[in-house]
């Protein structure tokens, strides 16, 4: 649990933060809407206000990382400095798929090495179809 985060950035630990917290930690990554659904389900009525509050805030204090995959929603998903992946996204169901390929992550570096360039951050996106939907 990221608790430490919190705690550590001095944030105060609502019940709606815990909450949403926990979801992060079972379904990875999260848009509001998503969020928002989670939630009624567990019979846990928090506004949506409350939820983009929530998040802004945790993206403020570097609890989580925003993902624009696409134009209709922000995802998130809890900051790992110490873990970093890339994402393949499904441009039908919005399923997202996390990889890490050091080959990848090594060519960048060397793209940045010829071009005197200090890479500080990436987000590497791949779209396409997933296997479920390929299905179909
Ligand atoms: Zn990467
Ligand atoms: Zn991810």
């Amino acid at each position: 649990m990221n608790l430490d985060i919190i705690q550590n950035k001095g944030l105060k630990l609502t019940k709606h933060k815990l909450a949403i917290l926990k979801l992060f930690e079972l379904h990875k990554h999260l848009d509001a809407h998503k969020i928002n659904t989670l939630l009624n389900e567990e019979g846990n009525n928090v506004s949506a206000a409350t939820i983009y509050r929530v998040l802004a805030s945790f993206e403020k204090n570097g609890v989580v990382v925003r993902h624009n995959f696409n134009e209709d929603q922000a995802v998130y998903e809890l900051a790992d400095p110490n873990h970093h992946h890339d994402h393949l996204i499904c441009t039908k169901c919005n399923k997202v798929i996390e990889f890490y390929n050091c080959q990848i992550e090594l060519l960048q570096e060397e793209i940045a090495k010829k071009n005197s360039f200090k890479i500080i951050n990436h987000h590497l996106n791949l779209y396409g179809i997933c296997s479920e939907c390929k299905k179909t």
